[in-house]
């Protein structure tokens, strides 16, 4: 899948927060956070996050649901999406 674009400095957060390069999950089909990536998404809103975040689905719901700090993130996010 291919990325959404972000700012130099916004990727290189990503990437020291989650030890891994975004886009290069993202263009690999992987997910940031497991090794065992759904990528079947429920709808385009997570499909949409995925291309921002690299999260998947599975990693989506449980991280969403257990974590309400991520959607603080998800706001900061939030601008740049179109
Ligand atoms: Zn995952």
């Amino acid at each position: 899948m291919e990325p959404t674009e972000k700012s130099q400095m916004l990727d290189n957060f990503i990437t020291e927060v989650t030890g891994v390069d975004r886009k290069a999950t993202i263009r690999g089909n992987a997910c940031v956070f497991c090794t065992t990536p759904n990528l079947k998404f429920r709808d385009e809103l997570s499909k949409k996050e995925y291309r921002i975040s690299g999260i998947c689905q599975n990693c989506q719901d449980q991280v969403f649901k257990e974590n309400e700090d991520i959607r603080d993130i998800q706001k900061l996010y939030a601008p740049a999406i179109d």
